[in-house]
């Protein structure tokens, strides 16, 4: 499977820490160039030197992935530096768990968890900025890097959602629904550029280690609930979200499009439990 990545060309979003920086050592490891982009730079330029280490090219850019004119420039430097993409990963990323509206006095279901901001309703920047940052920017980086894919006749395209974009949970509807867009947009994009032999697909990871739920596990009892809700009893590590995108990213998965993989441990297969 890694030599099929070996001198391909990728754009990883969110890339400074966690998953997306998992993603770019791995995808390097296996050969493949990487242009990691980021808000932020010194975490990306981090990131590109551990590339550089594995022997592989490295592009650090600063960008706000919610900012077209950021997108497009990004993904011009790339073309000028490598020549060509790819593989696209639409990986940034942020949560924010906050109630669709609070009165005084209430107890909404999960309040528990949601830490410092249980009584605070979202407003519309909360809102707005959530959707920018986990799904229009999918939009606007495939819409930057498909043109290239399209004239080469060949790309591969992995969006980062999650097992939230099937659930309806309180206190999580900014990032349910984007993730919820976010697969959908890739059933879309897997229909429109099919016949130029993009794949597009998506993984759904469900909890992942990463410094997006270090605060949630903190608290032992948080922790215990989210284990127990688990089949293997455990968070999945950063590397094995990365590998499955490498798998995807690679020739060995040529004939998958359109799809979304869950990565959560057996979470989801449990069903509701009522
Ligand atoms: P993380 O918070 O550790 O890292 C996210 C990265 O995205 C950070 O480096 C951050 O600087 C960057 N980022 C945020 N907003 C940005 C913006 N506007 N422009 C550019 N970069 C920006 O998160 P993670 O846990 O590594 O999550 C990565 C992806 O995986 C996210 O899309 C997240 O929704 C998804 N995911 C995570 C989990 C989990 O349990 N950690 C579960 C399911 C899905």
């Amino acid at each position: 499977m890694e030599d099929c990545v070996k001198r391909k060309v990728a754009i990883v979003t969110g890339a400074g820490r966690g998953i997306g920086k998992d993603i770019s050592l791995t995808l390097a490891e296996a050969g493949t160039d990487i242009t990691i982009v980021d808000l932020a730079t010194k975490q990306i330029e981090q990131t590109a030197e551990d590339i550089r280490k594995l022997g592989r090219k490295a592009l650090a850019i600063t960008v706000d992935v919610s900012q077209q004119d950021q997108v497009r420039r990004s993904v011009e430097q790339t073309i000028s530096e490598f020549g060509k993409i790819d593989i696209l990963v639409n990986n940034a990323g942020i949560f924010i768990f906050k109630p669709v509206a609070f009165i005084p006095g209430a107890r909404l279901p999960g309040w528990e968890a949601a830490g410092d901001n249980w009584d605070k309703p979202q407003t519309l920047e909360d809102w707005h900025r959530v959707i920018d940052t986990n799904l229009t920017s999918a939009f606007l980086f495939a819409q930057a890097v498909g043109p290239h894919m399209m004239k080469q006749k060949k790309g591969k395209i992995v969006n980062i959602s999650s097992t939230a974009a099937e659930q309806g949970a309180s206190y999580k509807s900014a990032y349910c629904v984007s993730k919820a867009g976010l697969s959908a947009l890739t059933r879309c994009l897997a229909s429109e550029w099919g016949p130029f032999n993009i794949n597009v697909n998506a993984i759904a990871p469900g909890m992942v280690n990463t410094d997006m739920t270090a605060a949630r596990l903190r608290d032992p009892k948080s922790r215990e609930t989210i284990l127990g809700k688990i089949p293997l009893g455990r968070l999945a590590e950063p590397r094995e979200v990365a590998l499955l995108v490498l798998f995807l990213a690679s020739e060995d998965s040529d004939y998958l499009t359109g799809q979304i993989f869950t990565i959560d441990g057996g979470a989801a297969g449990q069903g509701p439990g009522i």
